[in-house]
Parts: structure tokens; sequence; C-alpha cells
């Protein structure tokens, strides 16, 4: 409900708002939605519990109805036996998946369909390692516009039948999400499909900003001390560290309230933003073979590379990554410790902070949030 416009974060270009902007015209990085003016009074928030609540802080024009399944206003639920095992002073889950399509790529979705329903595009495409598929699928039928999803042929079986239940065309490919994307892209710029690729519309970091607005809500207002976010392709945290900008920039939050670190979370088979923060670096190199049971984090070359890396910085974070044995021991721990039904991304981030609170690179005395970013029942066959 607020004027936006596109902008580079990279270059400084910018772009008004109402075209299918791709990436960056000059340098070719990802977009960011900027917004003319923002609400400085919290009385802005909508009294409905989905991500919506937060429409004016979202590319929504006025009377403009979102293309919504209730996406978003999930739980942060508290774990203290969790917290005592792992031996941090609090521990919180936020649950993405009990997001329709069972992931957060809901919240990206929802916010994508909506701005290409408004542009009239003929249909959608997405390339997937499972969810943002099944997340794209079901907006798609929302919104009643066709969806032609790309995913690797290794995707978890209940993942691509939830594609089919949708009425999505599915076409399989060989090899990974990076191939499937070059297949996607092909179609796209042939039959005028809206491309819904991570960070090649600016969109679906909208509606993932919100995990960050809701956790700042959820916490009245102020923010934990560290956030773990098992990271693909980096959406999300982009988002969240978005969001808290945004924060502070309306005077939303406790003057005393902290940003959080933010620490990536990748599993050891597909590590390259791990690898780019131990050598310092501005940006990420493509890994080499990309192997994980946890698909969602099996993106070997992000287009937001430097966003996430510049997150990490900014806020003094940090990155690991964990074995596919841990991942899967702590993905079990996370769902018999706290009656969450964890993804394996969900259990990676876990792994990850029992590490780094075992390295002392978290502190005992911190306030955690982890990302349980799926739901488990998409990978039990
Ligand atoms: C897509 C996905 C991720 C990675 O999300 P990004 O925001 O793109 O880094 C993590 N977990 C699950 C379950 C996913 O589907």
């Amino acid at each position: 409900m607020s004027e936006w416009s596109l902008e580079c974060p990279a270059c400084g270009a910018t772009r008004q708002g109402a075209s299918a902007a791709s990436v960056c015209h000059a340098c070719g990085q990802p977009w960011l939605v900027r917004y003319a003016t923002l609400p400085v009074s919290r009385d802005v928030l909508l009294p409905r519990w989905d991500m919506w609540r937060y429409s004016t802080l979202l590319p929504l024009r006025d009377g403009e109805r979102p293309v919504s399944l209730g996406e978003g206003a999930t739980p942060l639920l508290d774990a203290p036996a969790l917290a005592r095992a792992v031996g941090v002073r609090a521990l919180y889950v936020k649950d993405e998946g009990l997001n329709p399509t069972g992931s957060f790529k809901a919240r990206g979705m929802s916010a994508a369909v909506t701005r290409a329903r408004a542009l009239g595009v003929p249909g959608l495409v997405v390339p997937t390692a499972g969810n943002a598929g099944a997340a794209l699928s079901a907006y798609g039928a929302a919104a009643g516009m066709p969806v032609r999803v790309y995913a690797p042929e290794t995707t978890p079986a209940t993942i691509l039948g939830t594609v089919r239940a949708f009425g999505a065309e599915l076409v399989t490919v060989a090899g990974h999400i990076g191939d499937a994307g070059r297949a996607a892209r092909a179609f796209a710029s042939e039959c005028g499909y809206f491309d819904v690729s991570t960070l090649r519309e600016p969109y679906r970091i909208e509606g993932k900003k919100t995990m960050g607005l809701e956790l700042a809500e959820q916490f009245g207002w102020r923010l934990p001390d560290v956030v773990v976010y098992p990271t693909g392709g980096g959406t999300g945290l982009i988002g969240m560290w978005k969001a808290f900008q945004e924060l502070r920039g309306m005077g939303w939050l406790d003057a005393s309230a902290a940003f959080p670190r933010m620490v990536t979370a990748q599993a050891a088979g597909c590590a390259p933003i791990v690898r780019a923060f131990g050598a310092r670096a501005d940006h990420a190199t493509p890994w080499e073979r990309p192997e994980t049971h946890a698909s969602g984090l099996r993106v070997p070359s992000a287009l937001g590379d430097r966003l996430i890396l510049r997150a990490l910085y900014e806020s003094n974070g940090d990155a690991a990554a964990a074995s596919e044995d841990a991942i899967r021991r702590a993905t079990a721990r996370l769902a018999h410790t706290t009656g969450i039904d964890a993804a394996p991304e969900g259990g990676c981030a876990l792994a990850v902070l029992e590490s780094l609170v075992a390295a002392g690179r978290v502190s005992r005395d911190a306030e955690v949030v982890i990302f349980n970013t799926g739901s488990g029942v998409g990978y039990r066959s």
C-alpha cells in the first residue's frame, strides 16, 4: 500500500516497480524493493493472522487483494529442554513447516504471484529443489494461472507429488537446481512466463522478509541474540536482514533492541557460503558436486551470495556446515525433544548451532532462534 521502486544494492541503479524486472539491467545483481515512505506507527498492522498483516510494508497496491492461502503467522516455540541440551540460555524454534504446502516458500510465492498476476503475465515458471515448486503450484492454482516446474529427478517424491496435485506441469531434469534453472530460464524467455527463480525477481524476498517482522513482533519488538538460518539461495536471510533495517528505520523496535547475529547453516556436501565466509570473501564460488539429503540446501551457486555475505559480516554473524550424519541426528533430536515435525534443513540449523556452541563461537548466555524451514513429512517416503 506504499509506493515502491526497485533498487540495485550493488550499483545503485533504480527502476520503477511496475515492470516484470528480473535482475539489475546494469550489473546483473538482484533488485531489492525500496518503499517511498514507511509508516512510523505500528497501528497500520492489519487484524489478520497471516503475513499480509504487514501489508503496509509489502508490495501491494491500494485496494489490491493478495494471492493468499494463510501463509505466515507461524509459531515461535520456546524449547527449554533443547536449550539445556545445546547449552544456551534460551532456544526458540520458528516452525515454518506449518505454512501452506509445508515450507516457508509459501511466503515468497504469495508475494511474487500477487505481483505476477497484477502484471498480467501468461504463466509462472520456477526451477526447484522441491518446496519452491510445491508452493508455486499452490499459489498458481489460487491465482488461476498456469505453472510449470523444473525439478532435479532426485527431488523427494512426496514433494513432486504435491506439484502434480495442484495441476502444475512438472519437468524433471538430470542434475541439480542449477541445471533446472537453465531449463526454466530458456522456457521463460520463449513463452513469456514470469520467472519466479530465487532473486531473479524482487518480490519473494519481500514475502520472506515477514519472518523477520514476525520475530520482532513475537519478541515484543525486540530481537534475539542469534538467528541460525539454513541457507540455500539465502532469500530468507537477506529478507530478514532487510526487515530489521526497515523496522529500525520506522522506529518500531525498542530503543535498546540490538540486531541479532545472523548465522548461515549449510550441509558439508554443499557449503559455498560457509567457504566464502571462512575466506572473508565478498562473493561465493560455485560448489562443484553439491550433495545433501537436505534438498533445500542443495544450491551450489546463489545469485544473492554478495547480499548473504554482507548480512553475515554486518551482523558480526557466522557460518558453518554440518555432515549428513550430523544433520540426520539433529533432525531426529529436534523432533524427539520438541514434537516439531523437523525437516533436514531445520536439523542442519540445530547441528550447526551445537557445533558453534561447542566451539565457543555462540555464547552460552545467548538467546537463539533456529528456523525449521519445512515440514518433515515431505521427506519421508
Ligand atoms: C528453499 C529452502 C531452504 C533455503 O531457503 P533460502 O531462503 O533460499 O536460503 C531451506 N529449507 C527449506 C525446507 C527450503 O525449502
